[in-house]
């Protein structure tokens, strides 16, 4: 393994989900109600499934879709609300985890071979760096000042929402709409990444990778289309995660409505020009005996 890369201890990550985090243990009880339940659920659908999904995942890392600056920019705001991070480590990762998990070997961090307790360690308190940026042939996305500012400055958004809330409506509603839902979106994300890459539905198998994501549909359904990850390995630029008729994947219409709205255009799908060279059709189930080649 390449000895410019390492693992480091993530304090700033690690502070911020347990800052979101104890509170909603401590105080959940007391604070939640129907309504500021359903306001924290529509907040959620916003900024994981319009912020992170298409805005950030599919459109500014994928670039499966075209769109104007200022509706990239919204979607990439709201990402911020999501709570998940700083928006330029999130793609660096992102190409990074990519880059390993289709060569032949790969570091530990990004190979999955490992329990879900080192997983939970790794993902919520460690970040992989690598003094050797070049061969990810990353895109500056560095040198987009409003990106730069989103990614500087994110979490204060955040923390400054939380203010204003609070005082206008109430440590209550606050806990509910901000720490309680950011803390579970975060335990989301990385509880369907781990288990995307270490069990379910394996329908293509990309030669030559050392990981191969896998589908879930319970998972796709809850995270928007995210969980139909094998098919995402597979169909890397495309906009569309769940292919068949009963991967519902709620990222894909919000993309097709705004499309039918004339916000976004070029939409890539899941076709042969999307498929990866590499990926073949198999039939088969991780762990297990293996995937049959078709
Ligand atoms: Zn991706
Ligand atoms: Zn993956």
């Amino acid at each position: 393994m390449k000895t410019s890369s390492a693992y480091r201890f993530d304090l700033l990550s690690a502070a911020w989900f347990y800052l979101m985090l104890i509170p909603t243990l401590a105080f959940i009880w007391q604070a939640v109600t129907l309504n500021n339940l359903l306001v924290s659920l529509l907040l959620f659908w916003l900024t994981v499934c319009l912020g992170h999904s298409v805005g950030l995942h599919r459109g500014l890392i994928h670039r499966s879709y075209t769109t104007s600056r200022l509706f990239r920019n919204i979607l990439l705001y709201l990402f911020v609300h999501s709570g998940l991070g700083n928006i330029l480590s999130w793609t660096r990762s992102h190409h990074m985890r990519d880059y390993w998990q289709n060569q032949p070997e790969c570091p530990p961090w990004f190979g999955y071979d490992h329990s879900m307790l080192r997983d939970y360690w790794w993902n919520l308190h460690t970040r992989y760096t690598d003094a050797d940026m070049e061969k990810y042939r990353m895109p500056d996305h560095g040198s987009d000042p409003f990106i730069r500012h989103l990614a500087r400055y994110g979490r204060l958004h955040v923390l400054a929402a939380c203010g204003l809330i609070g005082y206008l409506w109430g440590w209550q509603t606050m806990l509910v709409l901000y720490p309680a839902r950011i803390s579970a979106t975060i335990l989301g994300h990385w509880f369907v990444g781990y288990m995307t890459h270490t069990r379910g539905e394996k329908r293509y198998h990309i030669r030559g990778a050392s990981v191969q994501g896998t589908n879930q549909w319970l998972l796709g359904l809850i995270s928007f289309g995210e969980g139909y990850h094998n098919n995402h390995h597979a169909f890397p630029a495309s906009a569309r995660m769940g292919i068949r008729l009963y991967e519902i994947d709620l990222g894909w219409y919000a993309l097709w409505s705004f499309r039918a709205c004339g916000l976004v255009r070029d939409l890539k799908s899941a076709t042969e020009e999307t498929l990866k060279p590499s990926a073949v059709k198999c039939e088969g189930f991780i762990p297990g005996s293996g995937s049959r080649i078709l």
